[in-house]
């Protein structure tokens, strides 16, 4: 399956996608792990996109749209993929829409995870990770209302929404549900 994956920051899709990843067989792509691999790594990717990571904006879509797609043509994503990070704007998705006719496939579907916006801050502040302090945090929501949130309306019909509030356990429950797995 080619799945894209949406929600807000903090809505849990990382867990999500590291658990469904193992049970589908499938591998988990996080833009924002790709990120964080080449920051730690000292590559010149990584020098471009720290300071965006460290604002809390997002990466200009060039340099993120060529790490996600040569990342998409490694032998382990053919047959499927979890993508969790990209798209993150309508520019993105057709982008993206790009990849997947030149690359002869499709999407299978958008899973949308919702959660309320006092849980994801909760979340993200308990996780601790560097660039989750307050103001980062609110700039995050602030860029996920504005630019991601109309992907939404933009996948219409292809939205698998998922209620994200709960446990793990619950979560991934209602999500293999969904996907009639
Ligand atoms: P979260 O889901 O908590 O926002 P991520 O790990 O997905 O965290 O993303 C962390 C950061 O990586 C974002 O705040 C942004 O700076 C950058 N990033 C991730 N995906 C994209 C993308 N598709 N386009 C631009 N920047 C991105």
């Amino acid at each position: 399956m080619r799945l894209v994956l949406l929600g807000p920051p903090g809505a849990g899709k990382g867990t999500q996608a590291a658990i469904l990843s193992e049970k589908l067989g499938i591998p988990h792509i996080s833009t924002g792990d790709l990120f964080r691999a080449n920051i730690g790594e000292g590559t010149p990717l990584g020098v471009e996109a720290q300071q965006y990571l460290d604002a809390g904006k997002l990466v200009p879509t060039d340099v993120t749209a060529r790490m996600v797609k040569a990342r998409l043509k490694e032998d382990d994503a053919r047959d499927g993929f979890l993508l969790d990070g990209f798209p993150r704007t309508v520019e993105q998705a057709e982008i993206l829409e790009d990849f997947m006719k030149e690359f002869g496939t499709e999407l299978n579907g958008v899973v949308n995870f919702q959660v309320s916006e006092d849980v994801v801050v909760e979340r993200m502040l308990a996780r601790g990770r560097a660039d989750d302090n307050e103001e980062t945090i609110r700039t995050r929501l602030q860029v996920y209302r504005d630019e991601t949130a109309p992907l939404i309306d933009h996948y219409g019909d292809e939205i698998i929404a998922i209620k994200a509030e709960g446990t793990v356990e619950e979560i991934n429950a209602r999500t293999l549900e969904a996907l009639g797995k």
